[in-house]
């Protein structure tokens, strides 16, 4: 297992089975919960995984698992991943709390239906355990059966009243739809019974609300009447319900920073791109994005077995992202004082509901103000540029025309901090160079728009334009570029680089960079004659090499168009060979350029 200077750090879930041993009637993972997997392999593909990552220094900083139902596997296998989990965390504890993350203890999300048989292995490797229950328990009576249709109430009552005596860290959550909205009453008498009367601290309560799930619909034909997701008004009803019953009880503090934790930025709902911590492993190697994300094929990173590792966390967040972009976005949001806390929500919520922000958003907007300290609203000048980037990497479509730059951070290598070997001097010492790096060589008219190639080496600015179908679209060239750095301009031509943000490793550095999709070079001679020329520069119809290649531009990705000449392009080279302060500080593609998408 290598230690790796700058190791990243992952959210790893583990789901030993796809099997659940009961059948709830809202369950997102719909039939995918009926079939026995084969256990042969449980343990050995958590510790593939774990030693993969390791070797690729990647931490996971929690290891947890899930479902189907993790304890529905023979006791033996879960006290086996249980103990492996136990010496991971001594193993690797120390690194996961330098790096400023919290050390759990084994965690494992169960449906409590097992509990009694498991719990003296639990004592032994100090699990925190969440159980699911429904509340009002009489709906757990009806929504919570096992696989034939029955009631499991009477076990698991005996059960939460086991768990009340567990020592070590437990909390149990529930699922809330349009039926128990409608029992509030009973619903908060049920908490106080759990709490007071069964003894099991509800503190650390979660509540979740169900959402419409395509899998959930293909199981039960259309969904059962009842679990339907509740609108946004209810949400907000049952929070302030919630809230007149137990503000001023010592229920206060769970209601406030626990119940509802869910919805806030904790949680990886609340990240841009939750694909590039969040992953789901399977026990035959499958990964996906989250245990909801595993009903889904859209959701699915690759297999272990099949896939390097470097592929399966490119595959995260490139698919993550990829979705995203696809998904409509609400203008409501780009201007919304919460959207860093929020960034939309679950992405998988909004994917099966259809809906074009979060399902909670009213919800989460309560919380927010509930908690002006911890979530203070952010200004308009700051959303809107917040918004830009979000829009730059979740909703590209969303751009309007003409709101094309934005703000990109840049990365200079700290020890070339000497200004002498800084970039800019370095140019500023070479007319070649000069030449490469200007942003006068190159323009471009898209429809009525006029955009300038800029290398993003040296500026922060990005532009990105948009091409449809009918687009015509001209390449500016200014007519000397050619002359530089060439004896003999005849032999010289210029060259274009269209790349895709679907990322590749290779080259001896390992480098994820962009998938190279074509280059096009035209010489002098026939620039010119192609060419009208318009004051110093050569105006060159570049619209039909590009439809020529549109099937490469995939929807909501975006391409990169590079323009240099193939005497500037040899210079950049020859200087990268020559001079190491140069290579290190122009290692990407220095040349001018546009970011474009295509619809
Ligand atoms: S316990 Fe969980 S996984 Fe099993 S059927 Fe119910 S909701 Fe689905
Ligand atoms: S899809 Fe939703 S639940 Fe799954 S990791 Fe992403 S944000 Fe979390
Ligand atoms: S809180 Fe609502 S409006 Fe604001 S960003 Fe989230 S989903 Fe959009």
């Amino acid at each position: 297992m290598n230690d790796l200077a700058s190791p990243r750090f992952i959210h790893l879930l583990y789901a030993p089975t796809n099997f659940c041993n009961m059948g709830c009637k809202y369950c997102y993972l719909g039939t995918g919960t009926d079939e026995k997997s084969t256990l042969k392999q449980v343990v050995s593909t958590l510790d593939k995984a774990v030693t993969d990552f390791l070797a690729e220094g990647i931490t996971p900083f929690n290891l947890s698992f899930h479902g189907g139902e993790a304890t529905s596997i023979p006791k033996e296998i879960l006290e086996s991943l249980l103990d492996y989990s136990y010496q991971y965390y001594r193993e690797y504890g120390d690194r996961i709390k330098d790096a400023g993350y919290p050390l759990n203890p084994v965690h494992i999300k169960t449906n409590l239906f097992n509990f009694d048989k498991l719990v003296d292995v639990f004592e032994k490797y100090q699990v925190s355990i969440s159980g699911s229950v429904d509340l009002p328990l009489k709906l757990h009576e009806k929504y919570r059966t096992d696989k034939r249709g029955r009631s499991t109430l009477a076990k698991i009552t005996s059960n939460l009243k086991l768990l009340a005596k567990y020592k070590h860290h437990k909390k149990i959550s529930c699922v809330v739809t349009q039926e128990h909205f409608y029992q509030l009453d009973a619903f908060i008498q049920d908490i106080k019974y759990i709490h007071y009367d069964i003894g099991l601290d509800m503190t650390k309560f979660n509540i979740m609300f169900s959402f419409d799930s395509h899998k959930n619909k293909d199981k039960f034909g259309g969904g059962i009447i009842g679990t339907e997701m509740l609108t946004q008004d209810q949400q907000v009803q049952f929070y302030k319900k919630l809230f007149e019953e137990f503000e001023g009880t010592d229920l206060e503090e769970g209601l406030k920073k626990h119940w509802f934790k869910e919805f806030t930025p904790e949680f990886c709902c609340s990240a841009v791109n939750c694909g590039d911590k969040f992953f789901l492993l399977q026990n035959n190697g499958d990964v996906y994005a989250c245990p909801r994300g595993q009903s889904s094929k859209e959701f699915y990173y690759g297999n272990l077995f099949n896939d390097s590792i470097p592929d399966i966390i490119n595959n995260g967040w490139q698919t993550i992202e990829s979705i995203e972009n696809r998904l409509p976005a609400d203008e409501e949001c780009f201007t919304c004082s919460y959207l860093p806390y929020c960034n939309q929500g679950c992405v998988f919520v909004r994917e099966q509901t259809e809906l074009t922000k979060s399902y909670t958003c009213k919800l989460q907007k309560e919380l927010y103000k509930a908690d002006t300290e911890r979530y203070p609203p952010y200004d308009a000048t700051y959303i809107e540029k917040y918004a830009a980037e979000y829009k730059y990497q979740n909703k590209i479509s969303s751009f309007k025309k003409n709101e094309i730059s934005l703000e990109k951070n840049k990365f200079i290598t700290e020890e070339l901090d000497h200004e002498d070997n800084s970039l800019s001097n370095l140019i500023a010492k070479d007319s070649i160079l000069q030449s490469i790096y200007s942003s006068s060589n190159f323009g471009m008219d898209i429809d009525d728009t006029c955009y300038q190639l800029t290398s993003n080496t040296l500026s922060n600015k990005t532009e990105l334009a948009l091409m449809v179908e009918h687009s015509k679209v001209y390449l500016k060239v200014k007519r000397d570029v050619l002359r530089q750095n060439s004896s003999e301009p005849i032999n010289n031509h210029l060259t274009l680089m269209v790349t895709r943000n679907t990322m590749v490793t290779y080259g001896d550095e390992k480098r994820y960079k962009q998938e190279h999709l074509f280059d096009y070079h035209i010489y002098s001679n026939a620039l010119e004659s192609c060419s009208s020329i318009v004051g110093d520069y050569y105006h060159y119809d570049i619209t039909n090499i590009l439809k020529m290649h549109s099937d490469l531009f995939l929807e909501g990705v975006r391409n990169n168009l590079f323009v240099t000449t193939k005497k500037l392009r040899e210079y950049h080279y020859e200087k990268q060979k020559k001079n190491a302060f140069y290579h290190i500080q122009a290692i990407n593609l220095p040349f001018p350029f546009i970011e474009f998408y295509w619809k």
